[in-house]
């Protein structure tokens, strides 16, 4: 069964959802037009060529992507992601969420993203160090441990961050463990930044658990995506005592209403030879699509972009989205959802662990003194606690559903900050 996701259709553009909330907190904050129009459009948009010799000898050359949305709050922070359909708006849009999630965390960064053109499924580890270490050069005047941070997202994890450190420290001269997050342990990763967005995943679902009054045994959820983020939400959530009934990655979705055993879908999907969920036994087989609109309580979209859009959103079921991938659903399906009553906890808030985590593994890397991993979740569930308590309080504060609300409490602290910084 196909997987039916939407990503890469050129029907939805993921700049231009960020932009109508955009428009929609400006008009709340009553912000002048053009002030907030600094705060619309990147600082910086990089692009490079990368040429790579390949495993049997040929050049291919990769088009690559840094954009820096904005550094009012401090060094620009953001993950890079490697996939075939990446894009210049994809990117924008990517970036200008890290600068709101940085400010709803009250962290002190600004927002970044980086992308390259590639499929790393089709390379060898060879190609993707040498595509790794290409994109690092051509970067290194934007990258910096005071300017900008890269981190893992789609398609890279900690061996692409170990590279780039690597070669960024061998331009530099020095050891500049600092300049990215999301290494491996023994290269000054932090503990539990592995698992930190899926936490923070689990700590949003079950804050807005009980702020609707549902207990988690009487709760069952559904996760799109098995990857990173929605394999450790799936685990964490399920641990919460949630029945986790589907799952799904780019094989399908599978579904089974006794509950699926996330441990065993995990050790399933590291023994397969594609790792995904192909053939995973004791479940249905179902599409993507199908899944999404599961009868469940819970719906955590954990894969790409655009998933939820006007055609399938009058099809949801769940009571409570929990927002794991950056922009899962589209602008123009939020009304629909809000006229059901569904609560959706926004990407911003919902998987802002991830960089809080981001953040702890930098400030560790300067002090050169590390942390327990006890420390680590403890602070950050303390930090995504109060966030999101800030944006439920804004969104009664305000009237408004909980999306418009981080996007006007964030828009309202980087928008301060710019007035006090002033412009030229
Ligand atoms: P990942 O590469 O580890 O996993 C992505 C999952 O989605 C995989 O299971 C994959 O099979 C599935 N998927 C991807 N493309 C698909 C397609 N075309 N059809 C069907 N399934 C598809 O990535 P991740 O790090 O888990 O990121 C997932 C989402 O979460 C992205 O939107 C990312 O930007 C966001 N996010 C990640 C982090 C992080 O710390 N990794 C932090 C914040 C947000």
């Amino acid at each position: 069964m196909s997987s039916q996701l939407n990503g890469g259709s050129p029907r939805y553009n993921p700049l231009e959802s960020m932009n109508r909330r955009f428009d929609t907190a400006v008009e709340i904050l009553g912000l002048d037009k053009q002030f907030a129009d600094v705060l619309r459009v990147p600082d910086k948009v990089v692009i490079c060529n990368i040429p790579v010799t390949m495993d049997d000898g040929t050049i291919k050359v990769f088009e690559g992507f840094r954009v820096v949305h904005s550094d009012h709050l401090g060094p620009s922070k953001g993950g890079i992601r490697f996939s075939p359909d990446v894009n210049l708006d994809e990117v924008k849009a990517l970036a200008a969420w890290m600068t709101w999630k940085c400010a709803i965390v009250n962290i002190p960064y600004g927002g970044a993203k980086g992308g390259v053109k590639c499929d790393p499924r089709s390379m060898s580890k060879g190609e993707l160090e040498r595509l790794t270490r290409g994109y690092t050069i051509a970067m290194k005047d934007v990258f910096g441990p005071e300017s900008d941070i890269p981190a893992p997202d789609m398609g890279t994890g900690p061996q692409e961050m170990a590279w780039i450190v690597d070669e960024y420290s061998k331009v530099k001269g020095q050891n500049a463990w600092a300049v990215v997050t999301g290494k491996p342990i023994v290269l000054g990763g932090s503990l539990g930044r592995v698992e930190a967005t899926g936490r923070g995943v689990m700590v949003s679902t079950r804050t807005a658990l009980a702020k609707m009054g549902i207990k988690p045994s009487e709760a069952t959820c559904v996760v799109q995506g098995f990857g990173n983020v929605g394999s450790i939400s799936a685990r964490l959530i399920s641990q919460m005592g949630v029945k986790i009934v589907g799952i799904s990655d780019v094989s399908g979705g599978y579904y089974n209403p006794e509950g699926i055993d996330v441990n065993d879908a995990v050790e399933y999907v590291k023994n397969s030879p594609k790792r995904n969920l192909e053939g995973f036994p004791n479940v249905s087989l179902i599409s993507n699509s199908e899944l999404l609109e599961l009868n469940c309580t819970v719906l955590v979209p954990a894969a790409m972009e655009d998933q939820i859009t006007p055609e399938n959103a009058h099809n949801i079921k769940a009571k409570l989205i929990v927002e794991g991938a950056n922009g899962p659903t589209t602008a123009a399906a939020d009304a629909i959802l809000e006229e059901k009553g569904v609560l959706v906890v926004p990407d911003i808030l919902a998987n802002a662990g991830g960089v809080t985590v981001s953040y702890f593994e930098w400030v560790q890397n300067r002090l050169g003194y590390y942390w327990t991993e006890e420390r680590v979740n403890r602070r950050a569930d303390r930090a995504m606690k109060i966030a999101f308590e800030n944006i439920y309080n804004a969104a009664a504060k305000y009237k408004v559903n909980m999306r418009v609300a981080a996007y006007v409490v964030a828009l309202d602290k980087v928008s301060q900050t710019l007035k006090l910084r002033g412009l030229f």
